[in-house]
């Protein structure tokens, strides 16, 4: 596995049409299914092309893999459903703007649950993804595709969206670094929108560097999104092996029933690890963690009733020709979505229509805020909190696929991040029975800098991180 700057060192040795090339054939080997398009001779001509130019830009020459509900110019963006058949977007996300300015190129469009619905990759109608740990099990979803790949190095680096975890769990599944940036950080101007008030594109590596390199990249003000905040901060500057002083929280509620006792045990060494790096260690009371679910679930699925209302076979994708529109509509989405998506714009229909709209869209809008306030009242005394990322480490294909009640269970100890809008990252922290395990440091809004910087610090004293899939 290759970091960044020992590939910029290669390229300018050797080329980065070499390199582009090498991955491509990696991509091709691949057992893991982390692709829905491999956009191979793009990659190789912009290759060229950057080759023949001068290796200008932080990533330039640099492959990355894109989840496939970000929108790419010309490449065919499917959100992992039958519905957007034959979609190639017009034109790019902003994150893809601001890549293609530092150098990077796409290599592809990574596999995830349909429209970014699910926790382990296995609703996407292009087939499931496999976890490199071991290709029985799930890689986490719903960017299973971005960090299967990145895990079992068909590409260095790789974007996510988060809308409840969606970067962290196959992060944390997979043994890679995935980050979770405050609200309004990134634009998601081009990201095809599941739940617009919880969701954040986030970057994938193999180490922390990496990680905010690639976030000083794709981070940055954009018009065209109205949550976008302006705000400058160099993320790299945060790379430094320093945790002296830090204060760390450690919430007993989210290290409650149905946590593994391997993970927990991982977790809690890896947060003495930090102490004994020089932190100081604090309880917390987070006393409304039990009910985030309850309210994310509501919020996350009203929002998306809404937003896919949009796909209704007259404007993108797949189509159906029929006598009447309604007759169209109705069809098309019927054999266009899968039964995750269709559940959800059920429910959130529900939960939105008129007699049910208070008591439970409005109601999970008050948790929410209580939520939230749980975390000011913490970070009041401490700089971060840590928690498991998953409860437990990678399940098996299809062991809860058909029970969606406790797929939802699984996102526990990441949904509250997202209903507060704060950052979290989740770094690598051990294993249990070869699979990996994720520690989840949060931070304040719009405080990226310090979790990296603690990220780091334990990446640089530790060696979860260097260990390495066999055999994919
Ligand atoms: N598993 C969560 C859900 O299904 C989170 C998904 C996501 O973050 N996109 O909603």
């Amino acid at each position: 596995m290759a970091t960044i700057n020992e590939l910029r060192e290669r390229i300018h040795a050797e080329s980065s049409e070499e390199i582009v090339h090498e991955y491509l054939e990696k991509i091709a080997e691949s057992k893991l299914n982390a692709f829905i398009t491999v956009s191979g001779e793009s990659a190789l001509a912009r290759a060229r092309k950057i080759d023949s130019e001068g290796h200008e830009g932080p990533l330039a020459g640099i492959p990355i893999a894109i989840k496939d509900n970000i929108s790419t110019k010309g490449i065919r963006t499917t959100c992992a459903s039958k519905i957007l058949t034959g979609y190639i977007p017009p034109y790019d996300a902003h994150v893809i703007e601001r890549l293609k300015e530092a150098g990077a190129i796409i290599i592809g469009k990574a596999n995830m649950d349909e429209f970014a619905m699910g926790t382990s990759t296995e609703t996407s109608f292009y087939g499931a993804t496999k976890n490199p740990w071991d290709i029985e099990r799930v890689p986490g979803g719903s960017s299973g595709g971005s960090a299967a790949a990145v895990a079992g190095d068909d590409v260095p680096l790789a974007l996510g969206s988060d809308t409840g975890g969606s970067v962290r769990c196959p992060a944390s599944f997979c043994g890679v670094v995935g980050l979770k940036p405050t609200y309004g950080v990134i634009s998601r101007y081009g990201l095809i929108a599941y739940a617009n008030s919880l969701e954040q594109i986030g970057p994938f590596a193999t180490s922390v560097r990496d990680v905010a390199t690639l976030f000083d990249v794709i981070a940055g003000y954009d018009a065209r999104d109205s949550t976008s905040v302006k705000r400058d901060v160099n993320y790299s500057s945060a790379m430094k092996n320093d945790v002296r002083g830090l204060k760390i929280g450690v919430p007993e509620e989210y290290f409650g029933e149905g946590t593994d006792e391997k993970v927990e045990k991982a977790v809690r060494d890896a947060i003495h690890k930090l102490e004994d790096l020089g932190a100081s260690l604090k309880d917390v009371k987070m006393p409304h963690t039990k009910y985030a679910l309850a309210s994310y679930y509501i919020i996350a699925m009203s929002e998306a009733s809404s937003n896919l209302a949009r796909f209704d076979g007259m404007r993108y994708g797949l189509r159906v020709e029929d006598s009447d529109w309604h007759t169209t509509f109705s069809q098309v989405r019927a054999a266009g979505f899968g039964d995750e998506v269709k559940r959800r714009i059920l429910l959130g229909t529900y939960a939105l229509s008129a007699g049910y709209h208070d008591k439970y869209y409005l109601k999970a809008l008050k948790v929410r805020t209580l939520i939230k306030q749980d975390f000011e009242r913490a970070f009041k005394n401490v700089d971060v909190l840590i928690t498991p990322t998953m409860p437990y480490p990678a399940f098996r294909l299809g062991e809860k696929i058909g029970d969606p009640l406790s797929l939802y269970l699984a996102d526990v100890d990441t949904v509250p991040i997202n209903l507060a809008g704060v950052p979290s990252i989740s770094v690598p922290c051990g294993f249990s029975e070869g699979l990996p395990i994720g520690m989840q440091i949060i931070g304040k809004h719009f405080d990226e800098a310090t979790i990296l910087r603690t990220a780091y610090t334990f990446e640089e004293n530790t060696d979860f991180h260097i260990k390495q899939p066999e055999g994919v």
